[in-house]
């Protein structure tokens, strides 16, 4: 066969100089039509959401096209010409078809178009060969890529922390043990608990659920990191927004206050969205069509207005006035309540109309190392939150203070027997540091349209659900 081109590379180049020589496409069969005359057949290789027709002679490839169904995977060789019918720039007109792999029409379930979400979770293994969600793969790969490339530009470095941790004192029962004990028959203490001594590392692991704190070493010495890696937690959160595992980037600062911080989120986001918008526009053109008419009106608005800041204390107010005023939420509000979603997104949705970025939150519904403000109840942390998703990203600025740091650590009762190497970067040369975790996956929701955290990410894993 001749050389090969990408689809991609067809659609989108000028091709003048390709126009009737002969060339090489391969790819999926997405439909075969036609009549006795001529047969159409649209091929897909991934590499765009669009296809390219192939226009072939029934007569010549009689054999050939018997086994070409939809999901058959095939190689054209033939001649480049402009195309006839309306739709697409350029066509194939087929001289030689090589069926590598066919697709038995009686069993492959992706036949027709509109299967629902539900039904193609059950076939996560070939749903990837939707539009649908090779539309939302090829974005992922481009935000993960513009998120490499902002923090690139900005003087980051890529910290890679670890996934199995021996620190529990911040997802405490929310994590997954790691361990090569015989679970039928670990070894005992002399209490009868298990030895975790003779497990693999000596000691009680799991996966983590942040590399914050691992994130703030490398901070304390690097000025400004980033993670980006995968992030277990062994909630039972069955929602449309949780997975137990899913990737979060992690910035952390040295030297950056609330101010700072909060104005970094928010470039952040506007870049990433701005970067979607530029770079993504036939797959969000097809995902505005077919999955969520307001999504790119949606990110339009979001590059475009300033977010707004708003203490936890105000916004609280806000809420209290709503529910004065009649409005109906399910769980109650008042000062010190962590927000459920629905307070969130009457905030977001309704109130301000734009994204928010709550700051200033009750020190009891936030993690021991936010920094405390003078007012003696109130930490800095911050919560950015977006209209359909609701919390996007947290973060905090992190108290410096060993004494203040100790004694929260004391009140809560958290384990820290295994993090004096955390209590060392306030021992040693501390300094004013902030940082935040944006879920990558909540990020994917909101560029996609796409209404359940479930597909956005090629094999989701959620509670009694870990297949393909
Ligand atoms: P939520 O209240 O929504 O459960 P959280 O307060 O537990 O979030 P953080 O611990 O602050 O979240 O984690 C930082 C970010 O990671 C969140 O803002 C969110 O974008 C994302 N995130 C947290 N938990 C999950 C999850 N189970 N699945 C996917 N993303 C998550
Ligand atoms: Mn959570």
């Amino acid at each position: 066969m001749t050389k090969r081109f990408e689809i991609a590379y067809l659609l989108k180049n000028d091709v003048s100089a390709l126009l009737g020589t002969n060339i090489t496409v391969k790819g999926w069969v997405r439909t075969k039509r036609g009549n006795k005359n001529v047969a159409f057949i649209a091929i897909n290789d991934g590499s765009i959401i669009h296809n390219i027709q192939v226009v072939a002679d029934p007569a010549k490839f009689e054999e050939e096209l018997r086994h070409i169904t939809t999901g058959a995977c095939i190689g054209v060789e033939g001649k480049l010409v402009e195309s006839q019918g309306s739709g697409q720039a350029v066509e194939i007109q087929a001289e030689k078809i090589v069926v590598y792999g066919e697709a038995d029409p009686d069993s492959y379930p992706l036949q027709k178009k509109g299967h629902s979400m539900e039904f193609l979770r059950e076939i996560g293994h070939l749903r990837l060969r939707t539009n649908t969600f090779g539309a939302v793969m090829r974005m992922r790969h481009e935000m993960a890529y513009a998120i490499h490339t902002f923090f690139h530009e900005r003087g980051f470095f890529y910290f890679h922390t670890p996934l199995i941790t021996a620190s529990d004192c911040e997802g405490a029962g929310e994590m997954f043990h790691v361990s090569t004990l015989d679970p039928e028959n670990p070894p005992r203490d002399k209490e009868g608990k298990i030895d975790w001594e003779q497990d693999f590392f000596g000691k009680f692991t799991a996966l983590t659920v942040s590399g914050q704190l691992e994130g703030e070493l490398g901070a304390t010495a690097l000025g400004k990191i980033y993670t980006f890696g995968p992030t277990f937690r062994a909630e039972n959160s069955n929602t449309p927004r949780h997975l137990a595992e899913f990737w979060m980037i992690e910035p952390e600062m040295a030297f950056y206050d609330l101010d700072s911080l909060t104005q970094l989120e928010e470039e952040f986001i506007k870049y990433l969205v701005r970067w979607a918008l530029d770079h993504c526009k036939d797959d969000l053109e097809f995902l505005n069509k077919m999955i969520d008419p307001g999504l790119i009106e949606r990110l339009k608005s979001v590059v475009d207005t300033d977010f707004v800041r708003l203490p936890y204390t105000e916004g609280i107010k806000i809420l209290e006035e709503a529910v004065a005023k009649g409005h109906k939420f399910e769980f109650p509000v008042s000062w010190g309540v962590d927000l459920a979603s629905e307070h969130e997104r009457y905030l977001v949705e309704h109130h301000f109309k734009k994204p928010v970025i709550m700051v200033d939150y009750p020190k009891e519904i936030k993690a021991f190392y936010m920094k405390q403000n003078d007012d003696g109840r109130t930490v800095q942390g911050t919560d950015v939150l977006f209209p359909q998703i609701g919390e996007i990203i947290g973060g905090s600025v992190r108290e410096e203070s060993y004494d203040k740091l100790l004694t929260r650590i004391n009140e809560l009762n958290i384990p820290m027997k295994d993090m004096w190497w955390y209590l060392d970067t306030r021992r040693y040369g501390s300094c004013p540091h902030a940082g935040f975790g944006l879920g990558f996956e909540r990020l994917m929701l909101f560029v996609t349209g796409m209404a359940n955290i479930r597909d956005v990410i090629p094999f989701p894993r959620t509670p009694g659900n870990a297949n393909f």
